[in-house]
């Protein structure tokens, strides 16, 4: 336990990428909160942390809603106390190619992704300005670069990047950074979902993205929660404004 006073918050933590990131940072020694749509949804995550020690506390909100915001961030403040950690982890995929693409799908894709790490990270900015020490990392994607069938999605995650870099303009001389992580292929029900819409088998779906990937392996969860372990770390400090891919290889 290095750093047993600071507490965590991790959106989208009921499952997949953000389930793992809750558990690494309590097993580093944060308490988390582990926010997601539905706080019943959050219990699996809640009991793993509790069952290995570590301190975590289930949040319903949707990130997109500034009311639940605010209302999620307060609880946190009293139940667990100020937020200096952050990771603006929620999404969607709403894909489809730009014909087909609904203005629902777009609209969809950039709350939770973009106004959901935006009103988090101006929710909580203020207990580390109040701190003078905090962390915040936003996921972005390998489609950030772009990819077909993805507008909303892979515009969404380049704005978290550019959200990313001015955040740590803005709050560094607070102590503050701001990073982005970039995963390619994950294995989780995000990419399963993804490998149904386009008609294949989750397995040969991943085969084919393994086929691309230069370690030879699909990304795990742990993969990209190691990763932001080390970025809300205080060996860190240094480190802000940065877009660190987590994809096996420069672009997978
Ligand atoms: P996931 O398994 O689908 O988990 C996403 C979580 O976010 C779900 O628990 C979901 O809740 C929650 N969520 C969705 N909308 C929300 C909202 N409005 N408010 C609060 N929570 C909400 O996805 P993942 O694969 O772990 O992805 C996590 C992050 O990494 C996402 O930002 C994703 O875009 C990014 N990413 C993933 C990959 C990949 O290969 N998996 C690659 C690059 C980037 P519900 O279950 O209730 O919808």
């Amino acid at each position: 336990m290095t750093q047993p006073s600071r507490v965590a918050i991790v959106t989208g933590a009921a499952r997949g990428i953000g389930a793992a990131t809750a558990r690494k940072l309590a097993a580093d020694g944060m308490a988390v909160a582990v926010v997601d749509l539905d706080e019943a949804a959050c219990a699996e995550t809640v009991k793993t942390i509790s069952d290995a020690g570590g301190t975590a506390l289930a949040v319903g909100a949707d990130v997109s809603d500034p009311a639940q915001v605010t209302a999620a961030v307060e609880r946190v403040v009293t139940e667990l106390g100020p937020p200096t950690v952050l990771v603006n982890n929620a999404g969607v995929l709403r894909d489809n190619l730009l014909f087909k693409m609904s203005d629902d799908d777009w609209e969809t894709v950039m709350a939770v992704h973009l106004r959901g790490a935006f009103l988090f990270s101006r929710a909580v900015q203020k207990h580390m300005v109040d701190a003078g020490w905090g962390r915040i990392v936003s996921l972005s994607s390998t489609s950030a670069l772009g990819n077909r069938g993805q507008a909303n999605y892979a515009a969404a995650k380049a704005g978290i990047q550019g959200f990313t870099k001015t955040l740590a303009f803005e709050l560094g001389r607070f102590g503050i950074t701001a990073n982005a992580v970039a995963p390619g292929f994950i294995a989780t029900d995000m990419t399963a979902a993804t490998a149904a819409r386009v008609g294949m088998s989750f397995e040969d779906f991943t085969k084919a993205a393994i086929s691309q990937i230069p370690v030879g392996r699909a990304g795990r969860p742990e993969d990209v929660a190691n990763t932001v372990s080390f970025l809300v770390s205080d060996g860190a400090g240094f480190v802000s404004g940065q877009v660190i891919y987590v994809a096996g290889g420069p672009r997978a």
